[in-house]
């Protein structure tokens, strides 16, 4: 078989955790199988680099940033396959440049175009295990590019769907998938298995086990992927098209704290300023996420949506530069603010779900700010220091503690 194995930056945090991960990866080689192993920068190293860049720039130069964290994950890559070869196996590593690794030119959330996969192919050829840098590509002018945060995981569903592997195996700290992250929610229980549409929700959704964009990416091409620990053998949990226990009305739940509100207070009730408002900000590329809308006084409206907060100085800064052309009385915002979402496939056909939702907040006194529902989510949008309250309150309210699918 021809695996595809990931292992993040807390597996190869240190010496004993980059000779715990080249066992791992000899005993599958040895096993019979060819391996090709994608690797993340050693611990905080990623978060490190960010804040020396900081201390160098005030306003830092994106294509420089890439380059630079670029070198966490070639670290990682060469420790790793020298660690291999001392154990008597024998390893190459290849930066994502030298895996064919080609992007477009979003510099620090770059998406991969395609890949060039004959060196892998040829080092596989050759019986030698490959290591590949994670979270890096090349674009068209061969520049380093970056694909956004927690990344590795994307290059790993790629490299996999390029190369028809038999399996990806994505190894993290945490043995599977959790109906929460097992950090905040302690009675948390472990999913045998969830379908890429969940598991692609939860993870935009703020459950950053694995990267929303390898989920969508190994759906788009049937990739059969796992997530597990790389510290224990136990088996993780299988993210797949089906599920064998279907429709769970709630698989999971997710918080995310990167979120703020901006509200356009007293606009006049025109459709067309409404489009104004989402035409300026999509022109800046700032993306919204919930919507809506509250009539307090006869023909004005409060308009409030959510965006990331790196994105909040700029959107009131347009907002403000463009109050008169959208007959608005002013704008105010609020930056303290978290997102508590459950998701479930099975949600679509029990009515029910969103009232014992908003139950688990009343419970907990827990004020709702706005809300965003489709066929398999609830979103909820609350003050950030309630969230693990509301994560709790929410996974007890729908029993998932109980959830025993071993
Ligand atoms: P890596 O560095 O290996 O990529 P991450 O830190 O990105 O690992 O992902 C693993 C972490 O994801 C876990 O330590 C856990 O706290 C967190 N997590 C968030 N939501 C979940 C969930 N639903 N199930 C399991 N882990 C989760
Ligand atoms: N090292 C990068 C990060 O910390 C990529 C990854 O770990 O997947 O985000
Ligand atoms: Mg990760």
């Amino acid at each position: 078989m021809l695996i595809v194995q990931k292992y993040g930056g807390s597996s190869v945090a240190d010496t004993e955790g980059v000779y715990r991960v080249a066992r791992k990866i000899l005993n599958t080689y040895k096993s019979g199988n060819s391996v090709v192993a994608v690797v993340s920068a050693q611990g905080k190293t990623t978060d490190y680099l960010i804040k020396k860049s900081a201390e160098v720039a005030e306003e830092i130069n994106k294509r420089e940033l890439d380059v630079l964290l670029a070198t966490g994950e070639q670290q990682s890559m060469s420790l790793l396959s020298m660690a291999i070869k001392e154990l008597g196996g024998d390893a190459v590593s290849l930066t994502g440049n030298q895996a064919g690794i080609c992007t477009d030119d979003n510099y620090g959330s770059a998406r991969i175009k395609h890949i060039n996969p004959e060196r892998i192919k040829r080092e596989i050829d050759d019986n030698r295990i490959v290591i590949v840098a994670g979270f890096q590509g090349i674009n068209d002018i061969g520049d380093i590019t970056t694909l956004g945060r927690g990344g590795s995981d994307t290059t790993a569903v790629a490299l996999a769907a390029a190369l028809k592997a038999d399996r990806c195996d994505i190894y993290s700290d945490v043995d599977g998938i959790y109906t929460a992250d097992p950090r905040i929610v302690k009675n948390a229980s472990k999913l045998k298995e969830i379908t890429y549409d969940e598991m692609l929700e939860l993870a935009s959704l703020g459950a950053k086990v694995l990267h929303n964009r390898s989920v969508e990416m190994a759906k788009r091409y049937n990739v059969r992927m796992m997530s597990g620990s790389s510290f224990t053998d136990s088996i993780g949990t299988y993210v797949k098209e089906k599920c064998e226990v279907e429709d769970l009305y709630v698989r999971g739940v997710a918080g995310d704290k990167d979120v703020a509100i901006v509200t356009v207070t007293d606009m006049e009730d025109k459709s067309g300023n409404i489009y104004k408002i989402f035409d300026i900000l999509a022109k800046e590329k700032i993306s919204v996420d919930i919507i809506a809308q509250s009539n307090n006084k006869l023909n004005k409206a409060d308009i409030s949506f959510t965006v990331k907060r790196s994105e909040l100085k700029k959107s009131i800064k347009l907002i403000t530069e463009n109050l008169e052309r959208l007959e608005a009385g002013g704008v105010v915002f609020a930056d303290n603010c978290a997102k508590v979402s459950i998701v479930g496939a099975g949600m679509v056909n029990n009515p029910g779900v969103a009232a014992t939702m908003f139950e688990a907040m009343y419970d907990e006194n827990i004020k709702i700010h706005l809300i965003s529902t489709s066929e398999i989510k609830i979103s909820l949008v609350i003050d950030e220091d309630e969230l693990e309250t509301a994560l709790n309150a929410v996974h007890r309210k729908f029993k998932l503690h109980l959830i025993n699918e071993e």
